[in-house]
């Protein structure tokens, strides 16, 4: 399993929690149609369908970007100790894969310069905090974390509304508010020449990837503007967590469109490992090839 990509003097770290089958298609995909499923399970299967159970292959992982000037985390998984009583996967979950590889990695949680969550959705923040003595604190300690500002907002009211739905906006995003950690940017912020986040909405209010690296040698850390290859064959297939199926559907049109064929490099959060590949068109969406 490929966990290190060396993209000109930029190098991605994979840092998986969970690989495992996890969702039913159909829910998943709430449109989509079982014959168009089963038409499509040639190629899905096995990587990308466990054929046993029938249930989609997800890993849950981040990207860890070192560049020469920074330490970046890119999405923060589940993380541990934490109430999830939706998700008895990631329910008060106790694994030290995330800290383990991390460790792989060669740095500590002291090294990481900032933390970027590409949506506040619970598999994407649950490390931003650790327990301590019976409190959330953040699990970087030298770390910014950068949300963009309308997610926030848009999360902050949901639970301000109805807190006992959104357990991870108390645990894993408001005690960084809190703690003043959060640097709130526009979701098309460039962090400098080799680190640029591109609004990607529709999974989320105000979704964001990050492209990384310079042109020609450069990478795109997607997050959940995607979570399976059947949706570049269909970019309009929406999944079932979507804020704007509508939006997440031209997204994935206008980033594949800008993307396909060429040489950067697609890093999703969600497909199997290697969770990395290219794109090139397939009759009107598009394929995607590991990489
Ligand atoms: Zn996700």
């Amino acid at each position: 399993m490929s966990l290190q990509i060396q993209i000109g003097d930029i190098t991605i770290h994979r840092i998986v929690e969970q690989e495992a089958p996890f969702f039913d298609p159909l829910a998943f995909f709430p449109t989509l149609q079982k014959e168009v499923w089963e038409q499509n399970l040639a190629w899905l299967q096995p990587r990308y369908v466990d054929p046993a159970s029938g249930k989609l292959m997800l890993c849950i992982q981040s990207y860890l970007v070192r560049t020469p000037h920074h330490n970046i985390l890119i999405d923060s998984c589940v993380g541990n100790d934490k109430p999830r009583p939706t998700r008895p996967f990631w329910h008060m979950l106790k694994s030290d894969r995330f800290e383990q590889g991390l460790a792989a990695t060669g740095l500590a949680v002291s090294d990481i310069d900032y933390v970027m969550c590409t949506h506040l959705h619970t598999d994407h923040v649950g490390w931003n905090t650790r327990l301590e003595n019976g409190r959330w604190v953040p699990t970087f300690p030298n770390a910014r974390y950068l949300f963009a500002d309308r997610e926030l907002a848009h999360w902050t009211q949901r639970h301000k509304e109805n807190p006992d739905a959104y357990p991870w906006v108390t645990d894993s995003v408001l005690p960084i508010v809190e703690a003043k950690r959060v640097e709130m940017v526009k979701s098309d912020h460039a962090l400098n020449d080799l680190v640029q986040l591109i609004p990607t909405p529709g999974h989320t209010f105000d979704h964001y990837s990050v492209q990384v690296g310079k042109h020609g040698q450069d990478a795109l850390i997607t997050g959940d503007m995607i979570h399976s290859p059947i949706q570049a064959r269909y970019p309009e297939l929406g999944m079932m967590a979507d804020f704007d199926s509508k939006q997440a559907g031209e997204t994935r049109r206008k980033v594949f469109g800008r993307f396909c064929d060429t040489s950067t490099l697609m890093c999703t959060a969600h497909f199997p490992s290697p969770s990395t590949g290219r794109v090139t068109r397939w009759a009107d969406g598009f394929q995607f090839t590991d990489a």
